[in-house]
């Protein structure tokens, strides 16, 4: 396999300060060690990035493009292998990465096709006393911070826009999954990204040395997947250099099945919505509102759905549900489960932690109050906590009573119910009738505390650009 394990900088792999293992966590077992970045490994990634970004600014849309497009073409050739990678580094099974990796890859072909098309505007202003002309430019540095649950598919949904806009970049990965990002970065090298465009650090000391980065001038974006949490931090950290933001944050997805739903459709919508990456999935379905008249169809056949999942390591022939990122992780699942129990919810399945090395937990179905503490947080497992209610109007007031709002998930049999209900919820998507709406060509993100701007879609391209106005004498 082709595994890189130094650090990326101005178009050299190097040493670093240190290394820091990789576990399989299925296992538990170090599959790698790789350098870690110390301030000077991160000041030089700055200075590098800093010295390319004229010249790629200028360079044409068209060539951006091309790269962009060849690295796509590289990914879906070695779909298999990068896949391979992401289930031995991140635990989830060999299917869930290589749909990982498809899409991860569609985010190159789609923003190569968004390079050579960013609008502009010229008209003459309404007094008439001017032309005004309208157009966009590449920020400049950015830095981008990607989480551990989709490795590949975080990174190229920043990459490829930051290329299109012709922006350069500092990429820091999550530090349980930085294979799959040096991997990423192989492939831009090959693709033929000009040095110092990409750069690549794994900080030993995370907060403060990118702290540091971003309190150098020379640095204008932060591009950050992650927690709600993290996000908070960051933010404030730029705002000292009042520093272009774009965040994508934490879910808590509600899934409303209301009582005209066709059950079958939602229960299989529901399989996905939850069970995609094991739970791990800022959109996954966090909690289940179900309407009183199909809760029992509905949740008798959900919980079938999930006791039938194969629970294995994630390469293993027909695993359905891999194992967390980490044994770490892993409990933090079954605290929260636990602390459900203990104010009233019952188990319908799953629920135990098993015996052994790896960072398995089952699938698991709860039924809940509605005041449960598990329904505030992101539980980002296989769990499922099941409410019942009475109304439409319920069911929306429970959906939005959180912080977060970046996906709702509706099932109705009624396209306008379904619409009105869409409409009346907080979230910056809506799946109707749907388990999963992640799409390159559709804007992702969310409202409240689950971010602010949007990646992918037309919208994707423009966390990368600044409107520039010049208003001209005629
Ligand atoms: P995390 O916030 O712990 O870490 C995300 C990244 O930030 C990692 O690379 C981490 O090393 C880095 N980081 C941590 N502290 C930092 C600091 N002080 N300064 C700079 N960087 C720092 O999140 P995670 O556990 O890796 O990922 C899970 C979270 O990500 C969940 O909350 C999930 O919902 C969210 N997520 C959101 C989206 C989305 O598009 N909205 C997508 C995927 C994951």
């Amino acid at each position: 396999m082709n595994l890189k394990t130094d650090l990326y900088i101005n178009g050299e792999w190097v040493k670093g300060n240190g290394t820091l293992p990789v576990y399989d966590p299925s296992t538990g077992k170090v599959i790698a060690d790789v350098q870690t970045a110390g301030d000077e490994e991160c000041m030089a990634a700055v200075d590098a990035a800093f010295a390319a970004q004229k010249s790629f600014a200028k360079s044409a849309p068209r060539v951006r493009a091309e790269i962009l497009r060849r690295a796509f073409d590289i990914m879906i050739a070695e779909a298999d292998e990068i896949a391979k990678l992401i289930s031995m580094e991140n635990g989830k099974v060999f299917s869930d990465a290589k749909g990982e990796v498809m899409y991860a890859a569609e985010f190159f072909r789609w923003f190569s096709e968004e390079a050579v098309r960013t609008p502009g505007d010229f008209r003459k202003s309404p007094s008439g006393d001017k032309r005004i002309l309208v157009t966009h430019q590449p920020i400049g540095v950015s830095l981008l911070i990607t989480p551990w649950n989709f490795p590949a598919a975080m990174a190229t949904r920043k990459i490829g826009p930051a290329v299109a806009a012709g922006c350069t970049m500092i990429l820091k990965p999550a530090g349980e999954t930085p294979l799959t990002a040096l991997y990423i970065v192989d492939i831009m090298e090959r693709a033929g990204l000009p040095k110092g465009v990409l750069n690549f650090v794994l900080p030993s000391k995370t907060g403060p040395m990118l702290s540091k980065v971003l309190h150098d001038p020379r640095v204008r974006n932060l591009s950050f997947t992650g927690s709600t949490e993290v996000g908070r931090v960051l933010l404030k950290e730029c705002s000292d250099l009042v520093i272009r933001t774009s965040l994508e944050l934490g879910g808590n997805a509600p899934f409303l099945v209301l009582d005209d739903a066709d059950i079958d459709a939602a229960v299989a919508g529901a399989m996905v919505a939850k069970m995609r990456n094991g739970g791990s999935a800022c959109t996954a379905a966090n909690r289940f509102y179900v309407a009183r008249s199909v809760a029992d169809e509905f949740t008798t056949k959900f919980s079938a759905a999930m006791q039938g999942l194969k629970m294995a390591p994630g390469l293993d022939d027909g695993a359905q549900l891999g194992s967390s990122v980490s044994v770490k992780e892993r409990n933090k699942i079954a605290a929260l489960v636990d602390a459900s129990v203990s104010s009233g919810a019952s188990v319908i399945t799953g629920g135990k932690t098993p015996e052994g090395d790896g960072a398995f937990y089952p699938a698991t179905v709860l039924k809940v109050e509605k005041s449960n503490s598990i329904l505030k947080q992101e539980i980002f497992g296989p769990v499922a906590p099941v409410v019942i209610f009475d109304t439409d109007e319920e069911a929306i007031e429970l959906a939005n009573d959180v912080e977060y709002g970046l996906i709702s998930y509706v099932y109705t049999s009624d396209l306008a119910r379904g619409i009105r209900t869409a409409e009346a919820l907080e979230a910056g998507m809506i799946a109707l009738n749907r388990g999963v709406v992640s799409d390159p060509a559709a804007p992702f993100g969310g409202v409240k505390q689950s971010g602010l701007g949007r990646e992918g879609g037309f919208a994707g391209i423009h966390e990368f650009l600044e409107t520039k106005y010049i208003g001209v004498e005629i």
